[in-house]
């Protein structure tokens, strides 16, 4: 008898590769009935468009007729009670049972032994999964495989249910993430193929069949010669054993099914990716069918040369020459880089499976002017590329197949937007001044990509966080001393006569350097930001000299420590940083000034260390974007816990103040540079804590200048003390949202007026 996990990751392999939900389901009770040595099983369904009722999808064992037919509102009969009290049933005689309602005509009666357990997913009862005996408990283990398999099954059940309703391809279609960055489009889904996953191959239809083979055939011989030569060079240095393996792949690809199905779906007018990633799904699945292990692991090594032939074929076709005119960037996880990819006049909007408003996908979004929407749970990314969508990053949802009402509103917001936006031109060179008369200055976040032009002309007073990384991000190797002269240069040069706070490298977490791989359980509580630049003082020191040699006869550069977790890392990063200054002067012969050093507070023991850090630096600004993840202990990319991330957090704030009160017993400048800082919201909660630099994407600059020039300080000093009474981060968001309405600028943070 197979083990219990290896019966459980079965089913749901079998679940997960179903084409549609109905087959799902029918699979699922035969599994069962089967495992379980039971007469019946039973899977009812919460409605969609009214979750209170449970209706049969699919049994196993019962008269077949009743599917579809029986319904039960929670609270109704077994299944009902189950699906209300959220609970698992385990009964010897279910007919005794006060709750039972017999079903005429199911042949249950037969069937008195029942188990039943809930299916739930995010805190919704989707269902009721129920198994069925003529005699014998189920027994405490049967009760945890039924109860383990639910929970599992449970995430499958939601994504097969939204992909079985979605593939009625013209049906409008809603979906729900988070807000990652705001503003709305309406354009087309463009998928991309960056990542070069299997699953992430979008369905395709080709014009040009002939094309599409020469291209498959093309790509299959190239990894055939490379693995031939693969195995060749590696003989060397591997057993045979293993080197055969290579030629076992190239085997694979010199002919039979791999080939041979993978062209039947071409011919039948599929791309050929699409057709490959169907024919590498089912070999696989073929063999880790099998119980045998050893044959079940074959699967990976299909998956790997799928993989390999399907990198060939991604890479050398470019299939996205012509960017739809609105563009919509649509992926499992789109990345920085892949922004690069799409011209800037192209790219409308962001719709991502994975992370969050504080993603530095979603951050630079936001600085582009690009809505995006994070984190949609089961997004059906295959079957929207050339799709129709509305996006709007306000409320963090987007609109598959709009229908006519949903694009006449969404133009006429857009209309509505485009005047707000006209109005918020005007406030360029208007000062950021309270009504009772408090100057707040503005400053940009910039880095991720470098085109300063916008953050020149939106009037900011210079930059308040360069985020150092994209340059190293977008290479194979570190970059050189010089190079990062000239990148440093550039910035400083265009904000001459302005500060420019430049961050030490902050890679780690989730911005990877693919050549300096960092792999680690927990990376963004790993090695990140300055306990990197710590350990290797050569990248380092070659980061400091290179801004300070830029900074020379320009003379307004900052730089800025990420990631302090302590004054310990302060010294040593001082040190580096004076020695760095000396080295130069030495081989300058000039006297080089020490640019003012400030660092983030962003890990909770920096709050509580405020004193002792604020002796050591000429500024503090807070990343509240990370304090509120470590904070909270929310991952701040997890879009299973994007819910509970809020830096409008009552534990946020009372951070917040903890570290202005506590800088300013040595009246050392605090600054925030989190996104915080460009949420309308955040700024009425930031003016209130007293702040006064306040450092954004440069797409928020003008619309919290009109919240600032909106409201006197004495009322957000008010509004804080409020809100820092209360104890739940939606409360405290209502309350200035509500403020923001009563002001008529409800526009700044929604679609629509
Ligand atoms: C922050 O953590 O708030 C911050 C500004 O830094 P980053 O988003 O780059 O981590
Ligand atoms: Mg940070």
């Amino acid at each position: 008898m197979p083990s219990m996990i290896h019966r459980l990751q079965r089913i749901v392999q079998e679940v997960n590769r179903a084409p549609d939900i109905d087959s799902a389901l029918v699979l699922i009770t035969e599994s069962l009935t089967v495992d379980l040595n039971a007469d019946a099983c039973t899977i009812f369904l919460a409605k969609k468009d009214d979750p209170d009722v449970m209706v049969l999808q699919a049994c196993n064992g019962l008269n077949p007729d009743i599917i579809g037919k029986v319904e039960l509102r929670k609270g109704e009969g077994l299944i009902g009670t189950i699906a209300a009290r959220a609970e698992v049933f385990n009964l010897v005689d279910a007919p005794s049972h006060k709750t039972f309602l017999p079903v005429p005509e199911s042949g249950e009666t037969n069937f008195p032994v029942l188990l039943g357990v809930p299916v739930i997913a995010h805190r919704d009862v989707l269902g009721v999964i129920s198994v069925q005996r003529a005699k014998n408990a189920f027994n405490e283990d049967e009760e945890a495989f039924l109860t383990t398999l639910a929970a599992q099954l449970a995430t499958s059940i939601e994504r097969a249910e939204s992909q079985g309703r979605f593939s009625v391809q013209k049906a409008t279609h809603t979906i729900k993430g988070v807000a990652g960055a705001p503003g709305m489009a309406i354009g087309e889904a463009m998928v991309l193929n960056r990542g070069v996953k299997l699953e992430s191959v979008p369905d395709k239809k080709t014009g040009d069949i002939e094309a599409e083979l020469h291209g498959f055939r093309e790509a299959v011989r190239k990894v055939c010669d490379e693995l031939t030569e693969l195995a060749e060079t590696m003989r060397a240095f591997m057993p045979e054993e293993e080197c055969a393996l290579f030629l076992a792949y190239a085997q694979m690809l010199s002919g039979g099914s791999l080939i041979d199905d993978t062209e039947k779906g071409i011919k039948a007018g599929n791309w050929a990716p699409s057709s490959w990633r169907d024919t590498i799904e089912q070999h696989a699945y073929v063999f880790e069918q099998m119980e045998d292990s050893y044959l079940a692991e074959r699967a990976n090594d299909i998956r790997d040369l799928g993989l390999r032939v399907l990198r060939k074929l991604m890479l050398e076709q470019s299939p996205y020459l012509d960017f739809p005119e609105k563009t919509i960037l649509v992926g499992d996880e789109v990345t920085v880089t892949d922004l690069a990819d799409v011209p800037a006049d192209c790219l409308s909007g962001i719709v991502s499976a994975h992370g969050s408003s504080s993603s530095h996908v979603a951050i630079l979004a936001h600085a582009l002017g690009i809505p995006a929407v994070m984190g949609v749970p089961n997004l059906p990314v295959k079957q929207l590329d050339g799709v129709k969508l509305v996006v709007d990053g306000y409320s963090g949802s987007a609109f598959i197949n709009p229908n006519r009402s949903i694009l006449r509103e969404y133009s006429r917001y857009l209309e509505e937007e485009a005047v707000i936006e006209q109005d918020l031109s005007g406030l360029k060179n208007v000062p950021a001044v309270t009504t009772d008369r408090h100057l707040v200055s503005l400053m940009v976040n910039t880095g991720l990509m470098s085109d300063y032009t916008p953050s020149l002309r939106s009037g900011a007073e210079g930059v308040g966080l360069y985020r150092t990384e994209f340059p190293f991000q977008v290479r194979d190797r570190f970059p050189s001393e010089e190079e990062q002269y000239l990148i440093y240069k550039n910035v400083l040069e265009t904000f001459q006569g302005k500060p420019v706070v430049l961050r030490t490298l902050d890679v780690g977490g989730d911005k990877p350097l693919s050549y300096f791989p960092i792999t680690e359980a927990n990376p963004f509580l790993g090695w990140r930001g300055v306990r990197i630049t710590l350990d290797h003082p050569e990248i380092f020191i070659t980061q400091v000299r290179a801004m300070i040699r830029a900074n020379i006869g320009i003379n307004n550069l900052e730089i800025l420590l990420p990631m302090i977790s302590g004054k310990t890392e302060l010294d040593e990063s001082l040190v580096l940083i004076k020695r760095a200054r000396d080295e130069i002067e030495e081989e300058s012969g000039e006297k080089i000034l020490l640019p003012k050093i400030g660092a983030m507070i962003e890990v909770p023991s920096a709050v509580y260390q405020i004193e002792d850090i604020c002796k050591l630096v000429d500024f503090v600004s807070i990343g509240t974007n990370d304090l509120t993840q470590y904070l909270l202990a929310v991952d701040r990319n997890n879009e299973n816990v994007a819910d509970l991330y809020s830096s409008l957090h009552p534990a946020v704030l009372k951070a917040m103040q903890q570290i202005v009160q506590g800088a300013a017993r040595s009246n050392t400048p605090v600054s925030v540079c989190g996104e915080l800082a460009g949420d309308p919201l955040g700024v009425m909660a930031l003016l209130g804590m007293g702040i006064d630099t306040l450092s954004m994407s440069v797409g928020s600059l003008l619309r919290a200048k009109k919240v600032i020039i909106s409201f006197s300080q004495v009322e957000l000093t008010d509004l804080l003390q409020q809100a820092l009474a209360m104890s739940d981060a939606f409360a405290i968001r209502q309350m200035y949202a509500t403020r923001l309405d009563e002001r008529g600028l409800g526009g700044l943070i929604r679609a629509g007026k």
